[in-house]
Formats: C-alpha cells, structure tokens, sequence
C-alpha cells in the first residue's frame, strides 16, 4: 500500500532528490555526473530518514495502540501485566501509555463490579433462604391448626408456642439485617462519649451469667479491676459487641470458662473475650466475618444463631476505626479482642482534678 512508511518515504526521497537536483542544476557549469550523484544521494538519504522515522516512531506506535484499542474493544485485558512507565517523552507513547492505564482502570472496574455481582447474587440467595426457614416453619404449625388440630387443647398450644419461636426467630433476623444495613450506609451515627469498659464489661457479665450457668459454665473477668478504665467510644454499640462476642462464647463452648480482660497499651485498652470452646479451624478464621458465614451450619442454627452477629460486631469496630482479631484452637477455644482509644489526657486531667477536690 502507498500509505505504509515505505510508500511515504519513496514519494518524499523522489521530491526532495528532484528539487535538489533542479536546484543543482542552476549552478553555472555543473556537470551531469554531479547532477545524478547528488539526486542519487539526497533520494536514498531522504528515504533512510523518513522510513526510519515512520516506521520506528510513528506507525509502529500507532499499529501499538491500535491492537490495544482493539484488545479493549474485544474485552481482552489478557495484555496487562503491571504499571507502565509514567514518564515518555514520545507524544504518541505518552497516548500509548494513556491507554494502557485506562485499560488497567477499565479491567479493575469490571472486575470489582463482577465481585460485587456475585456477592449481590450470593447475599440474595442466603437471604431467601435464611427467611424462608422460619417463614415455613410457622406456615406449617399455623396451618395445621386451622386444618383441626386447633380443636386439641394440648396441640394448640404446643404448635402456637412453636410458631411463635419461629417468627421470633425471624424477628431476630430483621432487626440483625436493619442494623448491618443502617451501619453499612452509614445511616446510623455513632454517639462516642467517655465511660468505663470495665463497668460496661460487668453489666454485660451481669446480663449474661444465668445463660452461662444454664450450661455449666463461668463467665467472669480474668482478675480483679480496681481502678475504672475510662475509653472514648459509642458504649451502647461497645455493649452490642461485647454482648455478642460473649453470647458465640457461650453457645460454642461446651465446658470450662469464658472471661473478659483489658491490657492497657499506650493511647488504647485491648479488650479480649476468651473461651474453651469448640474452636474454628484455621482455614475459616478469616470467613467468620461474612453474613451468614457458619463453621457448622446446623450447630449454629440449632443454637438460635443468625449468622449476622460477627458481621455486625465487625461493622461497629471498624465505624470506630478499629478492628477486630481473632486466634483459635479446635477443641481449645478461641480468643476475640479489639483496641479502644483511651479517653484523653485533658478529661483525665478533668477528672484527677474533681477527685482531688472531692478528697479535700
Ligand atoms: P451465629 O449467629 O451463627 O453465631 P456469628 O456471625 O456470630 O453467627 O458467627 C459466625 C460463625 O463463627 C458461627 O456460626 C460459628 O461457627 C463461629 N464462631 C463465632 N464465635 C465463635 C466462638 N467463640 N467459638 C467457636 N466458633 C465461633
């Protein structure tokens, strides 16, 4: 084809080697050999430069953007493979370039909303089902009833009490979601304040033990904590956490104990909630945090779990820019803990002084 660099630097060579020529050829006495020489030489010179400057920097780089441009067009992203370099001084690498990026973008974006397909698709279907366990289960008792067995006394309340437990069941399982959801838009604020963990440990302690004693077990602090530890957090989503870190306590530990205990660290106080219990196998350690994540589906239901009470306390940690961890033995127990900031030094302060005051 004309139009490739070799067609381009014929047509240029045979201009540039004429005009020189013709130029050549008002000089008084030049012969013709002098005349051809010259034509000769600009043409190949000429050819040289232009082919070499168009084939290595102009359509080789726009054949290069080309069969990327194409490669997007077909959703190909099979080429990238890193960063590119970010500064080129070549104008038509720069655009090269440029694309290049795009398509990195392009590819994560489509990537990301194929995760988030998937995770909308799987979160729909554990949805569905979780509702639908409960829904069924009260149909059936409520349906039965009105086929007769509402005339049997015993039956009667015996199925009322069990379609109750199940539309209880699904109570639990809304109000878990309207919470997951209104802390994932952000729609509930947190109120943060300055208050005692360590009292707020013992009235959870306190709202718990008859649950625990029911079992066999002892729920208690690790030692003794004179002094108050005073943190700057929202305490009715902090009691939230605690009370749901100590009800998987309970419901997974067979025997032994389960006990809350604070270490101070520099501007924070760890808290730690440890258990004998059942344990989770160092593959699912990480996946406990998802919605409806079980390590034993029918352990968990039988115990009245939602399998929303992980994703929630992980929630609450992170709207207080902190997080959660976790280790675990099978058969040993598991320990959960996560950090809050200490109430700050002024309030400290405050308070030293007031007690001062109070003293004297
Ligand atoms: P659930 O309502 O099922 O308890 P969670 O989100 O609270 O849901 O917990 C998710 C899963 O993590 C549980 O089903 C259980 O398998 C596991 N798990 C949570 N806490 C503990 C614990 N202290 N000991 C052993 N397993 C636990």
């Amino acid at each position: 084809m004309l139009f490739n660099s070799r067609g381009v630097a014929l047509i240029l060579a045979a201009v540039v080697a004429i005009v020189t020529t013709a130029f050549l050829t008002l000089v008084p006495d030049v012969s013709s050999q002098a005349l051809l020489v010259t034509g000769l030489l600009s043409f190949a010179a000429t050819y040289l430069l232009v082919f070499i400057v168009f084939e290595f920097l102009v359509i080789r780089e726009i054949g290069e953007i080309y069969k990327l441009l194409n490669k997007i067009r077909k959703k190909d992203f099979s080429f990238i493979d890193g960063e590119k370099e970010t500064t080129v001084s070549n104008p038509l690498k720069e655009i090269n370039r440029e694309i290049y990026n795009y398509a990195v973008n392009r590819n994560k974006e489509i990537e990301d909303l194929k995760k988030l397909e998937a995770f909308r698709r799987e979160f729909l279907a554990d949805i569905s089902h979780e509702l639908k366990t409960p829904v069924f289960a009260a149909q059936g008792f409520v349906h039965t009833l009105l086929d007769g067995a509402v005339e049997d006394k015993k039956v009667r309340g015996k199925f009322l009490k069990r379609a109750a437990k199940s539309l209880d069941k699904l109570d639990y399982l809304i109000q878990d979601l309207l919470t997951l959801s209104q802390l994932e838009t952000g729609e509930s604020k947190m109120h943060l304040e300055h208050f005692d963990i360590v009292a707020l440990a013992n009235e959870v302690i306190d709202q718990m033990e008859n649950k625990a004693e029911k079992k066999g077990l002892i729920l208690k602090l690790d030692q003794p904590y004179d002094e108050p530890i005073s943190v700057y957090a929202d305490s009715d989503r902090i009691y939230r956490v605690i009370t749901n870190l100590v009800s998987n306590s309970i419901k997974y530990t067979d025997e032994g104990l389960i006990d809350l205990g604070f270490t101070l660290s520099g501007q924070n106080v760890k808290i730690q909630i440890k258990d004998t219990g059942v344990g989770i196998p160092p593959d699912q350690l990480n996946r406990i945090f998802e919605r409806f994540f079980r390590v034993e589906k029918s352990r968990s239901k039988e115990k009245g779990g939602t399998g929303l009470g992980l994703a929630i306390v992980k929630h609450i940690l992170e709207a207080h820019n902190t997080n959660i961890s976790v280790t675990s033995s099978v058969n040993e127990g598991s320990v959960f803990s996560f950090k809050l900031p200490l109430s700050n030094q002024e309030i400290d302060q405050e308070q030293e002084v007031e007690l001062f005051e109070e003293e004297i």
